[in-house]
């Protein structure tokens, strides 16, 4: 197996990313245990306390608009302007990708919309990765269109192709590496370089890599967006998402994206995500162990014609995953011979599985496994034709299988695979 090198710049966390008692900079495993937390300072408990409060005690008449805020983190108005627990979770992700700040949301999806919404407006021009996750996909192709803002999908892997598409007014690349479903990654330091040049910004769906697997921050990325329903909850009970990034673009959301747009973390999600995120890099290391082992098992399958995994030298873009990632994460994706076996082997799983779930979402301490064949796929989301439908087809073929390994035991997961194979 090859181990991906340690990527990361310095990642240690600055003091007022733990917590007032902390003096100095921590490690990452420290930061995903003790960011944002502090023992409650009234009953002194160690475990954060659940706040579910939506309304705070003004101690001065103050102003009632988000434009009267005040400053202070630890002072609260109203439950959808900030609160304890999701100020927590927001310190604790912004630790751990090393980010000044971070805004969480209600979901991944509330967490892109949050970012389109506030950096683009109408007349201005934003590249979008042409396979994202779905929802993103449809979000760009359907929704920013009728707000005047221009799209276009490119093959960010393509950086011709992204050359090509940039127009003095394109103000946003929307990047996600290790993408869904297909594991292709972008060169997020090229992007970087050539959005930056201009002025814009550059935004990175990591749900995949995690704030472990890649320093996006590193790499140039200005916006990290992570669905942490996925890796950072990691343990598929609570939905949400977040932003990392500078204080002065992450402020910028907060009062538009969270504030008017309203799409907010609940409290208890936080509360829950952040007991989640304590295990990141831990979880992270056995995902990585298992799905290097489950992707060597189904490469050497007789049944399985191609195995995408960024840790696998047979990945087309093995050495960009070796140089621009720290942790290859537990995502595989892998084909059978065509589309009619492929929807013969999806009912085979539904039915033998006994421990991998054949469902949808992916990130979680269970194994998860889905079909995706291309043509659905295309006529749902992508509608790719010609060269870029060429280039997905290199990767997909006529189908995928997406599997998330979870934490079981590999070589469980690999006798349930094989049943389901054979
Ligand atoms: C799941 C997912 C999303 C959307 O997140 P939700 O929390 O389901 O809204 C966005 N991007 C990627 C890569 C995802 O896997």
């Amino acid at each position: 197996m090859t181990t991906p090198p340690d990527n990361r710049e310095d990642r240690r966390a600055t003091a007022d990313q733990i917590g007032p008692q902390s003096s100095g900079q921590t490690g990452r495993q420290t930061q995903a245990i003790h960011g944002g937390e502090q023992p409650d300072p009234v009953s002194g408990a160690s475990a954060p306390s659940l706040t579910m409060s939506s309304a705070y005690i003004a101690h001065q008449v103050e102003g009632f608009s988000a434009h009267n805020m005040s400053d202070d983190p630890n002072s609260h108005f109203y439950a959808r302007w900030g609160n304890p627990n999701v100020a927590m979770l927001e310190a604790k992700i912004a630790g751990m990708e090393g980010s000044e700040a971070c805004l969480c949301f209600a979901s991944g999806m509330a967490a892109a919309t949050g970012i389109f919404l506030t950096f683009l407006s109408a007349g201005d021009h934003c590249l979008i990765s042409d396979v994202c996750y779905a929802g993103v996909a449809e979000l760009a192709r359907e929704t920013l269109p009728r707000f005047g803002i221009e799209v276009s999908l490119v093959d960010l892997s393509d950086l011709d192709a992204v050359d090509a598409a940039l127009r003095p007014n394109t103000k946003l690349i929307h990047a996600e590496s290790p993408c869904n479903p297909i594991l292709r990654l972008s060169d997020l330091s090229a992007l970087a370089m050539r959005i930056h040049a201009s002025g814009g910004l550059l935004s990175c769906d990591a749900t995949f890599a995690s704030p472990i697997g890649q320093d996006s921050r590193a790499l140039g990325v200005d916006l990290v967006l992570h669905s942490i329903t996925k890796y950072i909850g990691g343990h598929g009970d609570a939905m949400g998402g977040a932003v990392a990034g500078s204080k002065a673009l992450i402020e910028r959301m907060r009062m538009e994206a969270t504030i008017h747009h309203g799409g907010v973390l609940s409290p208890f999600n936080a509360w829950l995500i952040a007991r989640g995120a304590a295990t990141l890099p831990l979880r992270m290391e056995a995902h990585q162990r298992g799905a290097m082992a489950v992707a060597q098992a189904l490469e050497a399958h007789p049944a399985v014609t191609k195995v995408l995994y960024p840790g696998l030298a047979s990945h087309p873009q093995h050495a960009l995953a070796h140089t621009q990632m720290c942790n290859f994460s537990g995502m595989i994706a892998f084909q059978v011979s065509d589309a009619a076996r492929g929807q013969a082997v999806a009912e085979r799983m539904i039915e033998r599985l006994s421990i991998i779930h054949y469902a949808v979402s992916l990130g979680h301490h269970r194994s998860l496994i889905f079909w995706m064949p291309t043509d659905a796929l295309m006529d749902s989301s992508f509608h790719l034709q010609g060269r870029q439908l060429e280039a997905y087809r290199a990767f997909a073929g006529d189908g995928i299988f997406r599997l998330s390994v979870g934490l079981e035991d590999p070589e469980d997961l690999i006798a349930d695979l094989e049943h389901a194979l054979a």
